[in-house]
């Protein structure tokens, strides 16, 4: 992996999305560095349009990086289903359509379960999240959580498809889990943890 440490001051986060500028802003608590989001600066989001996680993470964060001028850090996140073939995969905020009803896009893959004689419920999230300089020099990496999928959906604390997954070596869902467990064990933390090593020093 080509990596490159982190000096500057400033830091845009390309998100419009509040609850990963959350998170994101959290887990770079005592860097010392000014986080600037997407929305702060009337950056547009461009189309998702690689076919994988790192793909998109990266697209994001070079885009807002040559708009904004300065170092930029995106994420991409979803679901992979092993007996789905790795759907829904890239396409995960896509499947709860236009509303962004995850109820729906849950019952989608339990549908597809249902139809199978035992299916295989194993299933893991990924999270990719990218550092891109406006030289279009980029550092990224990607994060995992391994879980099984349950049915019905448990647990209302989380997001996405937070309530049908239960991590390896757990028996609540991350619906169910306390915000900060999930955070500790989850994808996220996985991939930043890979980050602040690469780009960091940490
Ligand atoms: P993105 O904004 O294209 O990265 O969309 C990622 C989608 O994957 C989200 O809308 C969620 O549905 C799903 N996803 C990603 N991370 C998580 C998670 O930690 N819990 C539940 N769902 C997640």
């Amino acid at each position: 992996m080509q990596t490159r440490l982190f000096t500057e001051k400033k830091l845009v986060v390309a998100t419009h999305n509040q609850g990963k500028l959350r998170e994101i802003r959290a887990l770079l608590v005592g860097q010392q560095i000014d986080v600037l989001s997407a929305g702060d600066l009337g950056l547009d989001e461009p189309e998702e349009n690689e076919n994988s996680f790192k793909g998109n993470a990266r697209l994001k964060a070079r885009t807002a990086s040559k708009a904004s001028g300065f170092v930029a850090l995106a994420d991409d996140s979803g679901l992979v289903v092993d007996a789905l073939g790795g759907a829904p995969g890239i396409y995960s905020a896509r499947w709860a359509g236009p509303d962004k009803d995850f109820s729906v896009a849950m019952r989608k893959i339990e549908n597809k379960f249902s139809k199978m004689a035992s299916p295989d419920r194993r299933a893991h999230f990924i999270c990719s999240l990218s550092l891109a300089w406006p030289d279009n020099f980029d550092v990224t990496v990607e994060g995992r959580v391994d879980g099984q999928l349950v049915w019905p959906p448990r647990g209302n604390r989380g997001f996405g498809y937070d309530p049908i997954f239960v991590p390896n070596g757990y028996n609540l869902t991350f619906g169910e889990m306390e915000p900060d467990q999930k955070h500790a064990i989850g994808h996220r933390a996985d991939a930043f943890s890979q980050l602040l090593h690469a780009s960091f020093g940490k």
